[in-house]
């Protein structure tokens, strides 16, 4: 009888083992360091090498430069809208450009068509000095708030017209263009320095455009054709409103 007792809270107490441990919850859909994670990735992936301007993607807060309607989409490949009609590019251009200007610690370099600041706070990561020019001034006024959250002082937006370049703050060592235009802005090439170089995309406003490198040299521009790219029209004048 006893045994018989023995032998049940004995099986009793095996069936009454801990269970074993339940599997780990799933993880949440949005992870901020995964995300971040996988759009350094895909840069590599899309052939972006300089680890500077790796290091800049990096370092660079996307989601500060996006309108809060996008936040979700900050470090998805792709060009958001932002104010007055206007995009902020997308990641691998943004990259791709930049990689292509070939920028060293001890540059003063131009970007044309500031926009929301990302380019331009992509290019204070890797110059010296860095002046930005955009046409509508809400998008100047965001643009700035945003530079100086984040702390960048060798990055100066202003307001006007990217056409005329910015004279007295002339040569630049580097000058990038972000707005496409139908021809080379001459402004733009007298206010390079010899040896210097500009990226801008090229072409009809409605497309096809391409990125253009020219490089002044004592002999004339040097061209090379890059990849074909989709842009706002770099448009005369300040603009009126806005
Ligand atoms: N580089 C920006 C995105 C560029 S979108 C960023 O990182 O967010 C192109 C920008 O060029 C727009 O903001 C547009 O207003 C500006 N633009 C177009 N024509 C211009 C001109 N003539 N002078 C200055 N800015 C111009």
């Amino acid at each position: 009888m006893l045994r018989r007792l023995g032998r049940l809270i004995g099986k009793g107490h095996a069936e009454n083992r801990p269970t074993p441990p339940r599997p780990p919850k799933p993880r949440p859909v949005f992870d901020a360091s995964i995300v971040r994670m996988e759009f350094m990735l895909g840069l590599r992936q899309r052939g972006i090498s300089d680890q500077k301007v790796l290091h800049a993607m990096d370092d660079v807060p996307r989601a500060n430069f996006v309108d809060q309607d996008h936040a979700d989409d900050a470090y998805a490949d792709r060009a958001l809208p932002i104010a007055c009609g206007q995009t902020i590019s997308q990641p691998y251009v943004v990259a791709y450009m930049t990689e292509q200007l070939g920028v060293k610690p001890e540059h003063r370099v131009l970007e044309v068509g500031s926009g929301s600041g990302y380019q331009a706070a992509i290019l204070s990561r890797l110059a010296r000095e860095v002046v930005g020019i955009e046409r509508y001034r809400t998008l100047v006024e965001a643009a700035r708030q945003r530079l100086a959250a984040l702390g960048y002082d060798n990055v100066e937006i202003v307001a006007g017209d990217g056409f005329a370049g910015v004279p007295e703050r002339a040569p630049f060592d580097r000058i990038m263009v972000t707005a496409a235009a139908e021809e080379v802005p001459q402004a733009l090439v007298d206010q390079l320095a010899e040896g210097g170089v500009m990226v801008l995309p090229l072409g009809p406003h409605a497309g096809p455009q391409r990125i253009v490198r020219l490089t002044k040299t004592e002999d004339g521009l040097k061209r090379d054709n890059l990849i074909a790219v989709r842009f706002v029209p770099l448009l005369p004048g300040q603009a009126r409103e806005l």
